[in-house]
């Protein structure tokens, strides 16, 4: 949105992949080398990003939005498969503060969960971001950017009462993830999500976190157990097998059936919402 009339930013991540498995292709190396501006959230999402970044040409931008002013962290809920008020009576715009436990390794946002965007107030501020970052790389266009980033924000906030108008009716309705990826859209619209079936969806879930989310859909805590088309299917058709639970697919990262480019962020959204009501409301 914010590059629109000036050019198209190469995206490494396409269709059907995961930022949680992904690993950096020749090619793709090759473009890291000769680009004036990177943009990734944070090395706790694109790990395979983290050591080629350090590599770039001197004179390259690297933007890391989750650190972008503006934009809001949540921590992870990673103890257990979390209860559905774990974190208080999570209404819309009740946030989780994120602390930073300053973990060794250095990650400075370790524990925070990095699906930033699927909150479209943190949308707003990686547009600003963006903008500001192509700014200065690029201050000719100054003029161009900052109208598209108005225009997009204006999108983004338009976008945002759509959602709310999809997502208000559902409040309450409790569900399973297949990972704790969208815990920003369920603080926005105030969803019940009950768990989560892997906590890093790199690593296959124990046993026992899978026991213990078959019990939330055979005990009826959970009508819907939600797929993703990144990872094995088979493990949420277990969850379900003999109960009543419906299933979903939920694309956080919007590789799937979405086109790269300025209309991708509204349809990944959109999706996000659409799957959640066929879900968890089929009579609409
Ligand atoms: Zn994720």
């Amino acid at each position: 949105m914010v590059m629109q009339d000036v050019g198209e930013p190469r995206l490494l991540i396409g269709s059907g992949a995961s930022p949680h498995t992904y690993s950096l292709k020749p090619s793709d190396a090759r473009a890291l080398q000769q680009a004036d501006v990177v943009f990734w959230v944070g090395e706790s999402l694109e790990t395979f990003l983290e050591k080629p970044l350090r590599t770039l040409p001197k004179n390259a931008r690297v933007v890391q939005l989750a650190e972008a002013p503006g934009v809001t962290l949540l921590a992870y809920r990673d103890a257990g498969p979390w209860e559905a008020h774990a974190h208080g009576s999570a209404g819309p715009n009740v946030q989780t503060p994120y602390h930073n436990h300053e973990h060794s390794d250095g990650d400075a946002h370790a524990g925070a969960d990095m699906h930033i965007w699927l909150d479209p107030a943190n949308a707003r501020a990686i547009v600003m971001a963006a903008a500001t970052a192509l700014t200065e790389a690029d201050p000719d266009r100054a003029v161009l950017y900052r109208s598209n980033a108005e225009r997009a924000v204006a999108r983004l906030l338009a976008l945002d009462e759509e959602l709310q108008q999809t997502l208000a009716p559902l409040a309450g309705r409790p569900y399973i993830v297949f990972h704790d990826a969208y815990q920003y859209l369920e603080h926005r619209y105030g969803m019940t999500a009950v768990g989560s079936i892997t906590v890093h969806p790199e690593r296959q879930p124990s046993a026992q976190r899978v026991a213990a989310i078959r019990k939330k859909v055979t005990d009826g805590a959970a009508v819907c157990v939600f797929a993703e088309p990144q990872f094995e299917p088979k493990l949420v058709q277990t969850l379900i097998a003999g109960t009543k639970a419906r299933v979903e697919v939920l694309d956080a990262d919007g590789g799937v059936g979405v086109p790269a480019g300025p209309e991708a962020y509204p349809m990944i959204m959109r999706n996000l919402a659409n799957a959640l009501r066929a879900c968890l409301d089929p009579s609409t």
